[in-house]
């Protein structure tokens, strides 16, 4: 059977009778790619390790008529502390789960692939994660062609300055002239517009030079949020387990304080 080689990160596996995994992974060459990997649970396996979550391993595969085989597989990075603390590896686990829901089989994103790499690698040592978690989302959103318009509004093409107001379904932000009245869009203040500049063109592991304030949290998770809601469909388990692990945190912060 012919072979092929790719370089990949696991996004997540499921149990294939009594020791084999279909497991789905990004590659780099070839987008996703599902493949099944045999004898994963018998003592020694070297294919074990590249089919835990987030692990990023050379791979080869062997085509098969309906899923192909995992052959081989050399690790290249564990990222350990995303499986030892739960915050990273809740964070991981939506980098995930987003990739894994936007992309398809035998189509290459080699932007997202690196932005992917970077952002696992930033979860794994950060202490800001939430900023990692967007920049990611709104790179993966650049990468569909939907990422929101932060440089004109999106009714009269001015340049954006000062507040604007958001809406998902137009793509971006309108400008005061545009939108006299709020219409039902969220009002977004220009120091988080300028938040979403930097989310899009820092590097993953300099984006703790952002310090934004609370409310300005607010307003970029906000913005986020909807967007991936509107461009992205299907439901996101991994958003809701996030949530619940980061209220856990801010009462765990409120009883230290
Ligand atoms: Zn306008």
């Amino acid at each position: 059977m012919p072979t092929y080689n790719a370089t990949g990160i696991t996004l997540g596996a499921h149990k294939y009778g009594d020791a084999a995994r279909v497991v789905t992974f990004f590659t780099r060459e070839r987008g996703k790619v599902e493949a099944t990997a045999r004898g994963i649970g018998k003592p020694g396996s070297k294919l074990a390790a590249a089919v835990e979550p987030f692990t990023l391993s050379r791979l080869q595969f062997a085509e098969g008529r309906d899923l192909d085989r995992l052959t081989q597989a050399e690790v290249l990075q564990g990222y350990v502390p995303l499986r030892q603390d739960m915050r990273r590896y809740a964070y991981g686990a939506a980098l995930l789960e987003l990739t894994a829901l936007t992309t398809e089989p035998g189509q290459a994103v080699p932007d997202l692939f690196e932005a992917l790499v970077a952002a696992l690698a930033a979860l794994a040592g950060a202490t800001d994660l939430e900023l990692i978690f967007w920049a990611y989302t709104l790179r993966l959103l650049q990468t569909q062609g939907n990422a929101p318009e932060i440089e004109h509004c999106v009714h009269c093409g001015a340049r954006i300055t000062g507040q604007v107001w958001h809406l998902a379904v137009e793509g971006g932000f309108v400008c005061r002239d545009c939108s006299p009245q709020s219409n039902g869009r969220a009002q977004v203040s220009g120091a988080a517009v300028g938040a979403l500049r930097g989310l899009v063109t820092l590097p993953f592991d300099r984006l703790d030079r952002l310090s934004l304030s609370q409310g300005v949290r607010r307003e970029v998770g906000r913005v986020i949020r909807a967007h991936l809601s509107y461009h992205v469909s299907g439901e996101l388990r991994s958003l809701a387990f996030l949530d619940k692990v980061s209220r856990a945190k801010g009462r765990s912060d409120a009883d230290l304080s």
